[in-house]
């Protein structure tokens, strides 16, 4: 953190540290009652992962001001590039700490969430020397920001597959969380007759490899549907499963969409409980709605995109991103760069040098075209979605 507060001096910034452990680095304007622009993402990661993943956003950043800087660009608007602390949330098991601190969004036990050695967030803090007050009032207000910009890697094979180095994301996918528990009944794997059977585990293997065939049953939608946890009880091999838990994640960009999905998938879980004469019950454990990149950020990427001459291509974040609480507080625009194989969360993640240059260049451009609009001064995102449906 140290290094990348020496790099936003360097660039003609001074930055600071604030109680949560965001870096903030400040490019004043000629004129502070203009709203201001914040761009950034974040440079924590996951214990074994790669060196991309929210890295080149912060750098990606720093570079505009820098650039900036040399060309002797006076702004009237500031600009804020943050770095924002425990995006990821690896130790403390809930992420987005630092955006959330800063639009007003934590949680009032969150300061006592503890690690696997039992140390508190607030101690952690302190440890540093970080002292956070959860009810100071917000920076970020929508109020105050005109607009949030971050460019981060796709974690995804999309560009790599349309041969492409940068997009223009149009919204990150809202995820529904579901746990399934079928009940049914145990008893000796040689000895029920299998016209007898109340088998839990048959019930959700159905289930499960019905879910995927109806999520993909139509591969032009960017729907996403997974099964990544199961508990079998008693997971025996001489006894005959009474019980299965299961987890769902259902992402889309379009909520009647997803809703859809949803609807099928109940269905499919009261068809296949009749039929293995189970008792099942759902709990639905989080419930997000996507948020949708602006309108007029989206023009101004595929105007100047155009002009860098790149054909303009649209694509939705499956994973979240600072910008998603972002999102509530100001309009926002996302630019994904081209990772290879779209491998992520992984040491072997990378993009390509080029690609990054590319992917700053824009973000450079857009930031240009923003700080000179003098009349964008009204904040809040109408979160409208202006995806085509098909
Ligand atoms: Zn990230």
């Amino acid at each position: 953190m140290d290094l990348v507060s020496s790099w936003m001096n360097e660039a003609g910034m001074t930055s600071t540290i604030d109680s949560f452990g965001n870096l903030i680095g400040v490019y004043e304007g000629n004129d502070p009652s203009l709203t201001r622009l914040v761009i950034g993402s974040h440079i924590d990661t996951q214990p074994y992962a790669g060196r991309f993943d929210g890295t080149i956003g912060v750098l990606g950043a720093i570079e505009v001001i820098q650039l900036m800087q040399e060309n002797h660009i006076k702004l009237e608007r500031t600009i804020e590039i943050v770095s924002f602390a425990d995006e990821e949330g690896a130790r403390f098991n809930k992420g987005l700490f630092g955006v959330r601190a800063l639009t007003g969004k934590l949680e009032a036990e969150e300061m006592e969430l503890k690690d696997i050695n039992g140390t508190t967030r607030a101690q952690a803090l302190k440890d540093i020397e970080l002292y956070p007050n959860h009810m100071e009032p917000p920076r970020y207000t929508p109020e105050n920001v005109c607009a949030f910009l971050e460019m981060h890697i796709e974690q995804g094979p999309l560009l790599e597959s349309q041969n492409l180095p940068v997009g223009i994301v149009s919204g990150i996918s809202g995820p529904l969380w579901l746990t399934v528990e079928f009940e049914g009944h145990s008893g000796h794997a040689g000895a029920v007759p299998m016209g007898l059977r109340q088998d839990a585990l048959v019930g959700a293997a159905r289930v499960i490899h019905l879910f995927d065939e109806m999520v993909k049953s139509d591969l032009s939608h960017p729907t996403v549907g997974t099964v990544g946890f199961i508990n079998n009880f008693p997971n025996s091999r001489n006894t005959i499963s009474e019980k299965v838990t299961f987890t769902i994640d259902l992402r889309d960009l379009l909520p009647d969409r997803r809703k859809k999905y949803e609807d099928q998938l109940y269905q499919l879980i009261t068809t296949t409980a009749q039929m293995y004469q189970l008792n099942y019950h759902i709990t639905e454990d989080t419930n997000s709605d996507p948020k949708y990149c602006a309108g007029w950020i989206k023009e101004i990427m595929q105007e100047e995109l155009t002009e860098m001459g790149q054909e303009p291509f649209e694509l939705m974040s499956g994973p979240f991103h600072d910008s998603l609480i972002m999102a509530d507080c100001c309009p926002y625009g996302m630019i994904f760069v081209r990772c290879e194989k779209g491998l992520s969360h992984h040491p072997n993640e990378y993009a390509d040098i080029e690609d990054i240059t590319i992917g700053t260049q824009l973000l450079y451009h857009t930031v240009t075209r923003i700080v000179n609009n003098k009349h964008l001064n009204v904040g809040g995102n109408t979160n409208e979605s202006n995806i085509q449906t098909s």
